[in-house]
């Protein structure tokens, strides 16, 4: 599943190839995603594409008068093509902009192409989303702040995307690893010291993974469309019984809120 990086590496990928670009046309083949493709969308023919952002796992391309939200759900690609290409099975929405065109696949179809006309913060889908952890409103002092007087773990604190938004299963393990925290903590006992080591802890861990797709940039255009999708090298996650590269110890694998949690018990107490 996308998660924050790869969507960030994807807007990467798109903004100087589309930016500044007029829409020329717009092709919807299956409607039926996670929510149906409004009619609106066919009327963007016209509009320039400005600038393309980020909102969480949210792709927003500015168009002046509104945004197109784009979401990658569990199994969209989003691809810069030659306009000729011909669309395979799964390849359910095209945006042409003149010598080329944006191509969503989604073979599961749990992503989303929506239109908002209105002020796109506020949209229902964004309206409710937590603080960007990439963006400066992260700080120590916020995220000690937030967790006061909170009895969850902080595992699941961080997997809260109305608290901060897009730090997924595998990136809240790999910064409570980094940050030499137990995940079963609960959050309103996070001491100013373990909130600092943390928020660099999350930064540092989510900038390293978009680097990482960042490599990858360069055949963003290609036709097999595998952006993003880098390999990386995880302290914990998804190594239980495996030797933690720090200390030795054997990584432990634990179920919180339906989801595996890995963590070393050496290297956060
Ligand atoms: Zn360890």
């Amino acid at each position: 599943m996308p998660e924050l990086p790869e969507v960030e590496v994807t807007r990467r990928g798109l903004a100087p190839r589309l930016s500044g670009r007029v829409i020329s046309g717009v092709a919807v083949r299956e409607p039926r995603l996670r929510w149906p493709v409004p009619r609106d969308v066919l009327a963007l023919a016209g509009r320039t594409v400005r600038a393309i952002r980020r909102r969480g796992k949210y792709l927003l391309l500015d168009c002046g008068d509104g945004h197109l939200i784009l979401h990658l759900g569990m199994s969209g690609s989003l691809r810069v093509l030659p306009p000729e290409t011909p669309p395979g099975k799964h390849d359910h929405f095209d945006l042409l902009l003149g010598d080329r065109l944006l191509r969503l696949r989604d073979p599961r179809r749990f992503g989303a192409v929506l239109w908002t006309a209105g002020a796109v913060a506020a949209h229902p889908l964004l309206a409710h989303l937590g603080i960007e952890p990439l963006s400066r409103a992260l700080t120590p002092a916020r995220l000690h702040a937030l967790t006061r007087g909170n009895r969850i773990a902080i595992k699941n604190f961080l997997m809260d995307g109305r608290r901060i938004v897009g730090v997924g299963n595998i990136y809240a393990s790999e910064s409570l690893f980094r940050s030499g925290i137990n995940p079963r903590k609960r959050a309103g006992k996070i001491s100013q010291q373990e909130a600092k080591k943390l928020v660099a802890a999350i930064k540092a861990t989510l900038q390293a993974a978009i680097r990482a797709g960042g490599s990858t940039l360069r055949d963003f255009a290609g036709a097999d469309g595998a952006a993003g999708y880098a390999q990386q090298r995880h302290y914990v996650y998804d190594r239980a019984g495996k030797n933690c590269r720090r200390c030795k110890t054997a990584i432990r694998k634990l179920l919180q809120g339906q989801r595996s949690t890995y963590f070393c018990p050496t290297c956060q107490k």
